[in-house]
């Protein structure tokens, strides 16, 4: 009875803060993993520079330090352009490659590249989020979970994301994947839809509520690999219920990788860790965190030691060589000759939900709110109108 008018007050606080923020506009930059030179975009009707245009596939590409479109009649140059559908949908195709969008399209051209900016209504984002960031749940609990932490997560990070660079989030995995709205399945609609409103936080505010595809069996602590010791509902946890590891069936719980030294040699040139001519001779994990996850790997190389934070060296590998070769920090490596082996648990950064675990947790018949409760400490759930 005490808590009573406390929660009451709070409630109200947190209904003030995030109202406002609720009916608004997402601006994702799309097709990020590319530079774009030229692409089509198609809508039954297109509105480009206050003209109306019908059933007409539109070249877009650059032209000197201009954007140019060009309709079946007409030809327009600028250095930005605002496109808007005057019904719901456009496509835009990039060589054989087509993805559907909503709301408008603002381009914009730097160093020489188009910058395809998708003005997106919130509900419309977290809706294709949810369908492609959960391809690999079945449960429709699991799914919902999956919505309200991505959801949360927008919340929480569209200010900071890409702070400075024009748009709140990039269309990969670094913010959420958003690859448009074709194929969304119905359990995806049905799970937004049911959930629609509702929300995590921690301490009032939305939480940074990150999530990936399988923990390994122990999420990681986010203090351990950020430092960002401001989220401590983002603790390490053990996936488990009754003894059984959650995500223990799931793609990736369990890995192994054989890796030339020269490819290794070649991943840390590229990324400055090492210099032309200098050789790796062999490495260990000379920490790890509460979770077993490396901490530090220590190098040594012809020239020198070097520590090395085990997620930076997740990412040299990631972005050099593949992202399945290194699928996590929960590993251990070993030498063999011109070889290295690394064997690991878990496939992505560890941290929040484990999205193989939480649908494991569906199948047992845990409720949505059960398994955000298990990934995430001491956190409210709060539905806003
Ligand atoms: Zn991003
Ligand atoms: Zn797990």
């Amino acid at each position: 009875m005490i808590f009573f008018p406390n929660i009451i007050f709070s409630l109200f606080l947190i209904f003030l803060t995030i109202l406002p923020l609720y009916s608004f506009e997402i601006k994702v930059k799309i097709f990020s993993s590319k530079l774009l030179k030229e692409f089509k975009i198609y809508s039954k009707c297109l509105k480009i520079k206050n003209e109306v245009i019908n059933n007409d596939k539109v070249n877009v590409f650059i032209r000197g330090k201009k954007i140019v479109i060009i309709t079946n009649n007409k030809l327009y140059e600028d250095d930005v352009f605002e496109i808007e559908p005057c019904n719901e949908i456009f496509e835009v195709s990039i060589k054989k490659e087509k993805r559907i969008y909503k709301g408008k399209l603002i381009l914009y051209l730097k160093n020489n590249i188009i910058i395809p900016i998708n003005v997106i209504e919130f509900n419309d984002y977290i809706l294709s989020v949810v369908e492609y960031e959960t391809r690999v749940m079945k449960n429709i609990e699991a799914i919902k979970a999956n919505a309200v932490a991505a959801r949360s997560y927008v919340l929480a990070s569209y200010e900071q994301r890409h702070k400075g660079d024009g748009y709140h989030f990039c269309d990969l995995t670094h913010c959420q994947l958003y690859k448009g709205f074709e194929n969304i399945r119905e359990v995806v609609r049905k799970a937004v839809d049911n959930t629609k409103g509702y929300v995590i936080l921690y301490n009032g505010k939305p939480a940074w509520s990150m999530y990936h595809s399988v923990c390994g069996g122990k999420t990681e602590d986010a203090l351990d690999v950020w430092g960002y010791d401001s989220m401590p509902y983002l603790s390490s946890i053990d996936d488990k219920v009754s003894n059984l590891t959650l995500c223990s069936f799931g793609w990736g719980y369990r890995w192994k990788t054989k890796m030339s030294k020269n490819k290794i040699e070649d991943a840390f040139l590229k990324s400055g860790l090492i210099e032309k001519k200098e050789k790796v001779y062999y490495m260990y994990v000379s920490s790890r965190s509460k979770s077993g996850r490396v901490k530090f790997l220590t190098i040594r190389t012809n020239k020198r030691i070097l520590d090395i934070r085990g997620i930076d060296f997740y990412h040299i590998i990631g972005r050099k060589i593949n992202w399945l070769a290194i699928k996590s920090t929960l590993f251990d490596v070993k030498y063999d000759k011109k070889y290295f082996i690394f064997e690991g648990k878990g496939y992505g950064h560890g941290v929040g939900m484990c999205q193989h675990g939480a649908d494991k947790m569906a199948e047992f018949g845990y409720l949505w709110k059960d398994i955000i409760n298990h990934y995430y400490k001491n956190v409210k759930i709060v539905k806003i109108n």
